[in-house]
């Protein structure tokens, strides 16, 4: 079977324990992974202090050059990373594919925007004042297992573009992908030790990451309790932080929306990837006059899509991540209908021999939702479309902004001046307007509330990795 190792200091880092991952449509290994802990993760670390001063100093030109040659090796290892990931985490092979391809264009996004750090020049009386951006120094970057590949470039490309180095901890039961991804960066000319990986538990090897003295930067993202417990071990050492959490995004219909773009809009984004994205649409806001109709389409929509092995051509849907994933969603699923809710599409596993080893789950619609239900307020992150209706915009927004969460909201509407009243009203980071999503490479992506704190992506993703110094220079007597 094959193994993943470690990569430390641009060596590859076996381990006595080895953990097998498996394949969430069938039950079936996939590779075994070396799993280190705080010891490994230290010597990561060390690795990645070591290596800062080598690569921080050289040129933005030249990093941007490896960093560039970082895409093309992504890219040339595209099919080996993509089938690595949907055999670890289920997803079609379509869809890892354009993840792996969406990765490496966030390198080269980020080989341009690591040339544009520039400072400030201001001249006082008797004085210059110099603002300089400079690298922070060495990074922990910890990711979830629902886009191993993606929202590791979103940390490691800016990162290196900064001039910092890192120490990445990809999630325990999908770590294959990612580590690939982070040994094609390493192999485009970092110097050893800029680029690492360490396998093992988020409560060790994650734990090391952030206590670490060494660490000055950590960028996480994963679910909202244990950033709130990463913030707190950050705390003691006064660490900057990005972090991206939960999300529970609504979707807004206005009555003069788009009917069949609104409805096929929902059902992407709340049943791709089985509803494990964090701006995953979670509820469904819809006007009282086009309920009918939009609710229809959606459940059509939701019968349609193709359930399978994520292996397979043609394949929609694959199985969800984790039988933890499944449970939590059918409990959900169950309490809104104790509460009335109208199970209107799904609501159970999928027939047949093809589905009995995997993780699968049907699409499911929910007519007759309300506030005093779990999938309306907690994040699912599963398969699952809760409708409820409303009478005014106005209503819409104060049921769409009833949430801890404020991650991702999005409204269809045929008017602008709807369109820009509700935008400006809803408290969350990115706001689709007839659009379902909110991620461009360009733009700033994060949370308001229990989402998260600081931006990634566009120049903020960059930032996030610089500090501020201003140097004071006399040129007249004072
Ligand atoms: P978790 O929070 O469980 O884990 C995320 C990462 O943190 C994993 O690598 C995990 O390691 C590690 N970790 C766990 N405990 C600690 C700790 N004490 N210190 C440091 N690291 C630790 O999230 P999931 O993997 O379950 O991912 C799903 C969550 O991620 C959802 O809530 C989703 O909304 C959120 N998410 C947010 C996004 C955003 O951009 N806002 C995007 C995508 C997902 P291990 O695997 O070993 O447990």
């Amino acid at each position: 079977m094959h193994i993943s190792h470690m990569l430390i200091d641009g060596t590859s880092v076996s381990s006595r324990k080895v953990d097998t991952i498996f394949n969430p449509a069938s039950g079936e290994p996939v590779a075994g992974v070396a799993v280190g802990g705080r010891e490994e993760a230290r010597l990561a670390l060390e690795a990645a202090k070591r290596a800062f001063p080598v690569w921080s100093s050289m040129p933005a030109e030249e990093r941007s050059e490896v960093l560039r040659e970082a895409a093309r090796l992504v890219r040339q290892r595209r099919d080996e990373i993509a089938r690595l990931l949907t055999l670890e985490q289920g997803k079609p092979l379509k869809s890892s594919r354009s993840e792996v391809l969406s990765a490496a264009d966030v390198l080269d996004y980020y080989a341009e925007e690591g040339k544009r750090n520039t400072g400030q020049w201001l001249a006082g009386p008797h004085s210059r004042s110099i603002v300089l951006r400079q690298p922070i120094g060495v990074a922990a970057l910890i990711t979830p297992w629902n886009y191993p590949v993606d929202l590791l470039s979103w940390k490691v490309a800016p990162c290196l573009a900064a001039g910092c180095t890192f120490v990445s901890k990809p999630p325990s039961l999908a770590p294959l992908a990612a580590t690939e991804f982070v040994r094609a960066v390493s192999d485009a000319g970092l110097p050893a030790g800029a680029a690492n990986v360490v396998h093992g538990p988020g409560g060790t090897v994650g734990a090391e990451l952030v206590e670490s003295p060494i660490s000055r930067k950590i960028a996480f993202t994963g679910e909202t309790a244990t950033g709130r417990a990463v913030m707190a071990a950050a705390a003691a050492r006064i660490k900057r932080i990005s972090l991206e959490l939960g999300g529970q995004s609504p979707f807004i219909v206005c009555a003069d929306a788009d009917l069949p773009a609104a409805a096929a809009s929902a059902a992407h984004r709340a049943f791709s990837n089985m509803g494990q994205i964090c701006v995953s649409v979670n509820r469904i806001y819809v006007a009282d006059e086009v309920a009918e109709a939009f609710t229809d389409q959606l459940v059509s929509l939701a019968e349609s899509l193709k359930i399978g092995d994520g292996m397979q051509p043609g394949v929609e849907l694959g199985p969800m991540f984790s039988s933890q994933q499944r449970e939590k969603t059918k409990e959900h699923v169950a309490d809104a209908l104790e509460r009335g809710a109208e199970l209107l599409a799904g609501g159970s596993e999928p027939e047949g021999e093809e589905f009995s080893r995997g993780f699968f789950f049907r699409p499911t619609v929910l007519g007759r939702a309300d506030h005093s239900m779990r999938v309306m307020m907690e994040e699912t992150f599963g398969p699952v479309a809760p409708i409820m209706k409303f009478r005014s915009v106005q209503e819409a927004v104060a049921l769409a902004n009833d949430t801890e969460y404020g991650l991702a909201a999005y409204v269809y509407t045929g008017s602008l001046k709807t369109a820009m009243q509700v935008a400006e009203g809803l408290e969350s980071g990115g706001i689709g307007v007839n659009v379902n999503s909110v991620i461009d490479r360009q733009a700033p992506f994060g949370g308001w509330k229990q989402s998260g704190l600081g931006r990634e992506l566009g120049r903020w993703g960059l930032e996030a990795y610089l500090e501020t110094k201003h140097i004071r220079v006399g040129v007249w007597k004072e």
